[in-house]
């Protein structure tokens, strides 16, 4: 079996999402759009049911999919509704929308609801993407109250630069959130990572953790937040090559061997959500030691440099990252965030691991 593998760690989930709500206080809600950034969201809503006090996903369907599943818990669909069938069906399933533009509202109005919604009003308070302005929130509550059809209103925004403890936006952004909410009743939530880990002026009803539910440190620095990586991203050396000085390596001739090299082949490219434009040096772990990667990533293979470690070879363990390749490193090395990265994983084998996980269900096998 191609070795290549995605390993998530439950605990560590269960850890993150314990801190998250500790540092925070009140609730929250454990951000599990996108598949749970790559670590698959059925297994992550299960490894914290019955802990977490809701979920949080940006579309219906990822939410339907977590119902099917049996997850009772709250779901906050990020994106609101697309449509009015969207509606009926969020109001069947006891989803709570968030409504950010005018549009929402107007649907909410109209709609012929099977139950009342669980309404969040998103305010714009400076990222400028979605939002209702400060101005016209206080009118867009009243509609909805009026409207009959929603039996909670809550007040949501989000924020540009959490995850930047030098920038005065983000107070900013709080200042615009608490006027423009001022006097309306009704739940609260601001935080998301950033937020938790850096802005304690955020901290209201619900919380929004994402990334740090995965153990990525949103913040600059390395770490020092406690969190613990839910992924490690794996796999083997199958192969081993000697280079001369000289020769080049891979793609495009990239890397050229500055001295006698030793190259393992390991089995992960891009097609797995290993980044292309990974440079030469970026960090990895072979059997536990720190290399890097060589020459150009390819679609199922990359290459490291095993030169200085005459332990490894053809079976080796190669850590992309994980506990001891932080992905932020990794991340920073191609220029990207680790969001990206964990969510771009697929094809790999993904194992579930962890104290609880003996819970879930066995996959479904065909007969
Ligand atoms: C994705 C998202 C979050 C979670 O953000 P992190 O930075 O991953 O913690 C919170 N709120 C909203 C509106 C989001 O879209």
């Amino acid at each position: 079996m191609r070795p290549a593998r995605a390993l998530i760690d439950l605990d560590a989930l269960r850890h993150n999402y314990r801190l998250a709500r500790r540092l925070h206080g009140g609730r929250a809600f454990a951000v599990l759009k996108a598949n749970a950034y790559g670590h698959g969201a059925i297994a992550c809503a299960r490894a914290l049911a019955g802990e977490a006090d809701g979920f949080a996903v940006a579309f219906i369907d990822e939410a339907r999919a977590l119902r099917e599943a049996g997850v009772t818990a709250p779901i906050l669909l990020l994106e609101g509704a697309f449509d009015a069938a969207e509606l009926a069906d969020a109001a069947r399933l006891g989803l709570w929308p968030a409504a950010h533009h005018a549009a929402q509202i107007e649907m909410i109005e109209k709609a012929i609801l099977p139950a009342p919604l669980h309404v969040w009003l998103k305010v714009n308070s400076g990222m400028n993407r979605c939002g209702f302005p400060p101005g016209a929130l206080r009118s867009a509550w009243e509609r909805l109250a009026a409207s009959g059809k929603t039996s909670h209103i809550g007040f949501m925004t989000h924020f540009a630069r959490a995850d930047e403890p030098d920038s005065s936006v983000t107070a900013e952004q709080i200042r615009v959130f608490d006027a423009a909410t001022r006097g309306l009743p009704g739940e609260r939530s601001l935080a998301n990572s950033g937020a938790i880990l850096a802005w304690p002026d955020a901290r209201r009803d619900w919380a929004r953790p994402g990334i740090m539910l995965y153990g990525a440190d949103p913040l600059p620095g390395d770490g020092g937040s406690g969190l613990i990586p839910a992924m490690m991203l794996t796999s083997r050396v199958f192969a081993v090559r000697e280079l001369a000085a000289g020769e080049p390596l891979g793609y495009g001739g990239r890397f050229v061997a500055p001295r006698p090299t030793r190259v393992g082949l390991v089995a992960m490219g891009y097609a797995d959500g290993y980044p292309r434009s990974a440079p030469d040096g970026t960090p990895v772990a072979v059997d536990g030691l720190p290399a890097s990667t060589i020459g150009r990533v390819s679609m199922d293979m990359l290459t490291v440099d095993l030169t200085d470690l005459p332990g490894a070879g053809i079976g080796s363990e190669v850590e992309l990252w994980g506990r001891r390749v932080p992905v932020n490193r990794v991340a920073q090395g191609v220029g990207t965030i680790s969001y990206e990265l964990l969510c771009n994983v697929k094809r790999v084998a993904f194992e579930w691991t962890g104290s609880e996980s003996g819970t879930m269900k066995p996959p479904v096998r065909p007969s």
